[in-house]
């Protein structure tokens, strides 16, 4: 069986003792083992401190760019390879792969874009000088320089190729080396991407390694200069950033989590518009993309309670269209939960949202999979529930159940009630509204903006064009306060910034502009 390897200190490692088996999810068979057991994980810091970090930080902004540009060529070159690796490792369709695979790509593509605009720089300047006295004699600057440390990025198991490449874009460009660890379950992706990464021949010496398995004592050796960037549940990230070392040396700890994100339908929308249609798509889309593994997925969708009953039916006959198995046969339109421990966890979870919402379409347990063998796989059919007392619907707007599962909860159509309960949630990545009435959206901005980290407005408009609430573009903040982590990821130079220590420079104005350029 396949054991898969660790790249650290300019080699590969495999681990001998201490290996979890990997699974494909459809069939429940065995594939590869991984392990991180042996790693001298302070010798990775140095090998990144001494030779990464330097290295990189002697390029410019354009020279780090370049190496993005490559590795989004070795994604794209090996695209195939990679979505088949992502069937058998996670269980995705090939629609649900390329939003991985694809997204990898495609945001160190744009991050390359980005860095080749800053240039021959090796720091960037930021806003306007200030004059601080009388005279130009003394005069103030905020330049971002690279910080001397290392880049930890911990990430989730639903994007494997994804959740590497965007944290990986950002630190690589602002000069930061980087170990990356894979949930241990669908590392087998991400090994295989780094695998031809470092093949390819373009790394400079410690710029990336990889660890699979359990990062042993890594994190207890990180200190004020680093950076550790982590993806997953509120739960493990409680436990990361409240390490005593981490928070003696007030290392940058970024957190994406959990989220109880929130479609909904404004009064103004009526049945069959075009922006009726678009929320409909969208959210069967966001119910069912990746089988409901998505951070940004729907998880609670709010209707003007007098048209509860229509949007019902609506919603049930599009879900009723998804053809649940194994991604290997062709009718499958959704795939399996990854492994056998969200699928236990799901259904446990909508045992919880039961205590305030019916189950009105699929069973909330196992099923059979179109293709798969019969009793097994970890087959779940999207999973509509309704309440109709939002504000009291406790776990719906507490417990995130990560799979295909939303719940539709009654407003009262006012941008204020909405706000309101989607604020239940404590903290979303992202809320989207369906309306055509500026009045209304601008009014839910006012009132929701606080509550996430994007607001997502489907319109007769949008419709052409809109990807769906779900898709993280590089181009504008991910990230969301509260239950959702409080992190900034992407945003352009948002996510670059988190790698890079802003400094005042104060001096003369003829020295302070000669040095920042
Ligand atoms: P998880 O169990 O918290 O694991 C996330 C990562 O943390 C994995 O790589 C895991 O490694 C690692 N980990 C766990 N305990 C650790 C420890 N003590 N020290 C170091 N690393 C540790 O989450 P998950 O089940 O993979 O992902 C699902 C969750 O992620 C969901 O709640 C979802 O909302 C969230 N998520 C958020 C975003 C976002 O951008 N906000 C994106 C995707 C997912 P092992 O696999 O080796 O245990």
């Amino acid at each position: 069986m396949k054991t898969l390897r660790s790249y650290i200190r300019g080699d590969w490692h495999e681990a001998k003792s201490g290996l979890a088996p990997l699974v494909n999810p459809s069939t429940e068979e065995t594939i590869a083992q991984a392990g991180s057991a042996g790693i001298d994980f302070a010798a990775v810091l140095d090998y990144a401190r001494q030779k990464g970090g330097p290295a990189l930080r002697a390029m410019t902004f354009a020279q780090r760019a370049a190496i993005l540009k490559e590795m989004s060529k070795v994604l794209r070159d090996h695209r195939d390879e990679l979505l088949a690796l992502s069937a058998l490792n996670t269980g995705t369709t090939t629609a649900d792969g390329s939003f991985d695979v694809d997204g990898g790509s495609g945001t160190l593509a744009y991050y390359f874009a980005l860095g080749k605009g800053l240039g021959d720089r090796t720091f960037l300047a930021e806003g306007e000088g200030v004059q601080l006295a009388k005279t130009e004699g003394f005069y103030g600057r905020h330049i971002l320089v690279p910080r001397h440390g290392v880049a930890v990025h911990i990430n989730a198991f639903n994007f494997p190729v994804w959740g590497f490449a965007e944290k990986a874009a950002c630190a690589l460009l602002a000069g930061t080396p980087v170990i990356t660890k894979p949930a241990t379950s669908t590392s087998m992706v991400t090994e295989r991407a780094i695998e031809l990464i470092v093949a390819a021949g373009f790394l400079p010496e410690g710029a990336l390694q990889l660890v699979v398995g359990a990062t042993g004592n890594l994190l207890d050796l990180l200190g004020a200069q680093d950076v550790l960037a982590f993806t997953g549940s509120a739960d493990t990230a409680r436990g990361l950033r409240s390490r005593a070392n981490l928070l003696a040396a007030n290392t940058r700890v970024n957190v994406e989590a959990d989220s109880l994100n929130a479609a909904v339908l404004a009064p103004d929308v009526q049945d069959g518009s075009a922006t009726f249609n678009l929320f409909l798509k969208d959210v069967k889309r966001e119910m069912t993309q990746k089988s409901g593994q998505k951070c940004t997925a729907v998880r609670r969708i709010l209707i003007p309670r007098d048209r509860m009953d229509a949007v019902q039916e609506a919603l049930i006959a599009r879900l009723s269209e998804v053809v649940v198995g194994d991604p290997q046969d062709p009718s499958v339109k959704m795939g399996p939960l990854a492994t056998a421990q969200q699928l236990d966890d799901t259904v446990r979870g909508i045992g919880e949202l039961k205590q305030a919402a019916r189950i009105v379409h699929g069973t909330g347990q196992r099923t059979d999979g179109a293709g798969a063998p019969a009793g097994k796989g970890f087959f779940l059919q999207p999973t509509l529930l309704r309440s109709d007392d939002a504000r009291n619907a406790g776990p719906v707007n507490e417990r995130e159940v990560f799979a295909p599962v939303a719940t539709l909860l009654p407003y009262d159509g006012s941008a204020r009630d909405a706000a309101e309960i989607v604020a239940l949630g404590g903290g979303t990545l992202v809320t989207s509204a369906y309306t055509d009435d500026a009045g209304w959206a601008g009014d839910f901005v006012a009132r929701g903006g606080g509550e996430t980290g994007r607001i997502y407005i489907g319109s007769e408009s949008s419709a052409g064009d809109a990807p769906g609430s779900g898709a993280a573009l590089p181009q504008t903040l991910h990230g969301g306060p509260g239950r959702a982590g409080g992190g900034e990821e992407l945003g352009g130079l948002v996510g670059v910034k988190l790698y890079l220590q802003r400094v005042a420079v104060q001096g003369a104005k003829s020295l302070v502009d000669g040095l920042v350029g």
